[in-house]
């Protein structure tokens, strides 16, 4: 029986290259038809056959607050009677500026002095990656495998057959020259990371890392870990550029770095980048530093980097809206219903009998079907995921909406009530089930 689900999506696969937007949303691990979605609210989404979900994507990340937050909607209300883009500075984006930078702090340490928006996390990313090398005048960078940082070339490469070997292309239309700047070594390996500066180390601009990995399943960093990043690159004259595009905002009211210092382990990366929650669901994303790193940026510097749309007053006044509400008892509430679930989650999965391990960092967390949490893409690829897709249909077919991909955290929000807890624990040990006779 087909719906209007299924209507839109073969009408969409003859305009869209398959049918989507951007390729996770094709459903391409799971199987079946996307849902198109008509209208969000709170904790909740509605497709376009009128069916509602209780929504654990979250826009993939960015509803920190839950979807249609009346409050922020009425900011970018009154942002878009005011004019939809300007092309030119504004108020706004000052004091979204200064707001990050005053978030991002533990005690007297404030390592952002400044800060550019721009529109995406690629485009953070990218222009992070430039500054690097401007800052630095060297070429090469040293991502982790697994890792993803956007969709700009040099992101979009595989490792080489060795350990410090410069990377091959990742996506077909990446220039084999372009991905050989970049050098891709395993996660949470620390010999593995002093081996590519030993080799390289006069050479490499920066280190990308995601605060917490969280796009290979959620792999939190082993302690130490990013302190190493930051100690080891610096040691060489390299930067390290933290990418908080997922976890910015999200764990924490300072993201991940501010979680890992207020728990002890302090280091001062050099260049951060936000994204998702930082734009509260509007096109928005943001990279900062120290003002000596930040004002090599044109019009001051010479790394150029620039936006027709960067700093948008509709986005901006949604950054704004958002950070202001996402107060510390917002992370409280998120924090206490990501433990509530994640157990809940657990337990399902042991009481159906289906190896799995549900791993966290912060209030982010998702299971893998393996016996023990991945620590890196090696062992992240290495599980059941084929439990997953009935899993998933499952949860589905029970109302809650979950990412479709095993390798995507479960997004939790401010929103997520009592109610739709419950909804979401009453339908795990079905789909645990499911999973078990995959
Ligand atoms: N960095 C990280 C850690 C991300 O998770 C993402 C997106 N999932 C990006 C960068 C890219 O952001 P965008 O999709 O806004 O370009």
């Amino acid at each position: 029986m087909t719906d209007r689900n299924d209507d839109l999506f073969s009408a969409a696969r003859a305009v869209i290259p398959g049918g989507v937007n951007s390729p996770v949303r094709a459903y391409g691990s799971v199987g079946g038809t996307p849902r198109f979605l008509a209208s969000a609210k709170g904790a909740t989404v509605r497709d376009a056959a009128g069916r509602e979900y209780v929504d654990l994507v979250a826009s993939w990340g960015p509803a920190l607050l839950g979807h249609a937050h009346p409050e922020i909607v009425a900011a970018v209300q009154e942002a878009a009677s005011r004019g939809l883009s300007f092309g030119a500075p504004t108020e706004g984006e000052v004091e979204l500026a200064a707001l990050i930078a005053d978030r991002v702090r533990f005690g007297e340490t404030r390592p952002i002095e400044r800060v550019r928006l721009v529109s995406t996390g690629t485009e953070a990313t990218m222009t992070a990656i430039r500054l690097a090398r401007g800052a630095t005048g060297r070429d090469l960078l040293v991502k982790f495998a697994g890792h993803y940082h956007g969709h700009s070339d040099g992101l979009l490469a595989e490792a080489g057959s060795g350990v410090a070997t410069l990377a091959l292309p990742g996506s077909a239309g990446v220039p084999a020259p372009i991905a050989a700047q970049t050098l891709v070594i395993g996660y949470n390996d620390p010999e593995a990371l002093a081996a590519v500066f030993a080799e390289h180390g006069q050479r490499i601009a920066a280190v990308i890392v995601e605060a917490s990995a969280a796009n290979m399943g959620v792999v939190a960093p082993l302690p130490g870990f990013n302190r190493l990043i930051a100690e080891t690159a610096h040691a060489h004259g390299a930067l390290m550029i933290l990418d908080e595009v997922l976890t910015g905002f999200r764990v924490h009211p300072a993201g991940f770095w501010g979680l890992q210092a207020a728990a002890g382990e302090d280091y001062l990366p050099d260049i951060f980048t936000f994204g998702k929650v930082v734009g509260g669901g509007m096109p928005l994303a943001a990279l900062g530093g120290r003002a000596e790193v930040m004002d090599l940026l044109a019009p001051l510097g010479p790394v150029y980097q620039a936006g027709t749309l960067s700093g948008n007053p509709l986005s901006v006044a949604a950054g704004l809206a958002t950070l202001r509400l996402a107060t510390p008892e917002v992370y409280t509430t998120v924090d206490a219903a990501s433990a509530r679930l994640s157990s809940a989650l657990d337990s399902a999965l042991s009481t159906a009998g289906v190896t799995h391990a549900v791993a966290s960092a912060g209030n982010l967390f998702n299971a893998s079907f393996r016996a023990s949490a991945p620590r890196n893409y090696a062992e992240a690829q290495a599980q059941d995921s084929f439990r997953y897709a009935p899993f998933f249909h499952s949860m589905r077919e029970q109302g809650v909406a979950l990412p479709p991909s095993v390798f995507e955290a479960w997004f939790l929000t401010a929103a997520h009530g009592e109610d739709e807890l419950r909804r979401i624990e009453d339908a795990l040990p079905a789909a645990a089930r499911a999973a078990a006779d995959a």
